[in-house]
């Protein structure tokens, strides 16, 4: 007998029918006599759908209303699926996040777990009941607000609620059959991983993969928590998320492997400030500025100042919802920054390439790029660490990226096309 944390994603509850399904398998997990405790995200797209009604009410939303606003999704889900259990004959219960003891700094949007008081939780798996728990949302531990985790947090309410219970394994539930090469709603020849390293999946989900959020990864790294990535649709062992050495390239080889996936990512930005003063000061003043604005930026790329001028331009990129923020700043400090013109531009896509053998293996960027210039995709911007390359193309020519570089580093399944059982991907 042991401890199970299941988490079932949005598309795994998206209407009454996939709630009862869902139910079925958390009952059987209970009567093979395990403890469960499940983290349930709202139906389907609920979150994208409350987001757009805040938005027509007005363009920006109070971020404390905001975030009532969002855990109402959970609310609901969590609720149905006590029911539909209970309906299965088996003991469970539902707690909101602040119920269930999810402590949280008072960052509203993308709020950080710092503790979770899991009492109420364990006297009911004590009591022999099924503990469902909403996913996503917390509650500050002074002015008692409620909070959310950002988008797809409700993986890092399973991976806290696995920690602090001391679970044996957390499950994370989703519409595909696991973690991937590469997204199969673009790469239908996208294979299926069975084991990740924690360092690896990090790459991948700071990438823009939307299989595990990039928090929680972090959170069961910390830990030590075993993620299992499977799909809700099947009975087939997904992918494990662990720091034990891989074995892909096959039998009896323990050398890293070379690539772990392509990951891609649409909701990044790019500002440009042309004829920025190429002297000391310069960047350091600008994301300042940004910093101020409290926007995280990704890639920087500066240029060679021109000779005659000594003026340089420097392109950086940043989460697409930050842009107003981000330019309205850098307008208003404009006359202290110097530069002559701010160019925005949200058409872009990122692709990236991650994998923990690319340490030791000269020629992967190579590969790349020639892959990218097969395609005919020109490329805009290139970052790289130990075991990533990404690159910045228009978001039109994205996909079509993915795939020739998926292809080229001979990642294609040999045996048919991955299945992806649910979920509209938004
Ligand atoms: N419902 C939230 C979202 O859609 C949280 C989650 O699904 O994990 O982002
Ligand atoms: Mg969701």
């Amino acid at each position: 007998m042991g401890l199970i944390v299941q988490k079932y994603g949005g598309s795994s509850v998206a209407d009454a029918q996939s709630i009862k399904r869902v139910a079925k398998r958390i009952a059987e997990a209970r009567r093979a006599g395990d403890d469960v405790v499940v983290v349930v995200s709202a139906m389907g797209d609920t979150t994208d759908e409350l987001i757009d009604l805040a938005n027509d009410i007005t363009p920006l939303p109070p971020s404390r209303e905001m975030d009532i606003l969002l855990t109402a999704g959970e609310r609901i889900s969590m609720s149905l699926l006590a029911m539909a259990i209970a309906n299965l004959g088996v003991d469970a219960q539902s707690f909101t996040g602040q119920q269930a003891g999810v402590i949280t700094d008072d960052v509203h949007g993308r709020a950080r777990i710092l503790d979770v008081k899991a009492t109420r939780i364990r006297e009911v798996l004590d009591a022999g009941s099924v503990a469902i728990v909403a996913g996503f949302q917390g509650v500050t531990e002074h002015t008692n607000d409620v909070t959310t985790l950002g988008r797809g947090g409700s993986d890092t309410t399973a991976v806290a609620l696995a920690a602090g219970l001391d679970a044996d394994v957390c499950e994370i539930y989703t519409d595909v059959d696991g973690v991937f090469t590469a997204d199969p709603r673009i790469v239908p020849t996208a294979r299926k991983l069975d084991r990740i390293t924690y360092e690896e999946m990090l790459d991948m989900a700071a990438s823009g993969a939307k299989v595990l959020m990039l928090r929680c990864v972090e959170y069961a790294r910390r830990t030590q928590v075993p993620i299992h990535v499977r799909s809700s649709f099947s009975g087939h062992t997904g992918t494990l998320v662990t720091d034990e050495p891989l074995d892909r390239e096959g039998e009896g080889q323990m050398e890293q492997p070379i690539i772990a996936g392509v990951a891609h990512d649409r909701s990044e930005a790019k500002i440009t400030l042309i004829g920025v003063a190429d002297v000391p000061g310069s960047a350091a003043r600008v994301f300042e500025v940004v910093a101020a604005a409290g926007v995280n930026i990704d890639m920087i790329v500066q240029n060679v100042s021109a000779a005659q001028t000594g003026l340089t331009d420097i392109s950086f990129t940043l989460p697409a919802e930050d842009g107003k923020k981000a330019t309205a700043a850098l307008r208003e400090a404009q006359e202290t920054l110097g530069h002559a013109e701010l160019q925005y531009d949200d058409a872009i896509g990122k692709v990236s390439l991650v994998g923990a053998g690319m340490k030791s293996h000269p020629g992967i960027s190579a590969k790349l790029f020639g892959a990218l210039r097969d395609a005919g995709i020109n490329i805009e911007m290139i970052s790289t660490s130990e075991i990533r390359v990404s690159v910045v193309t228009r978001a039109d020519q994205l996909d079509d990226a993915v795939r020739a570089i998926h292809s080229a580093f001979g990642l294609d399944s040999a045996d048919g096309e991955a299945v992806v059982y649910g979920g509209s991907g938004r």
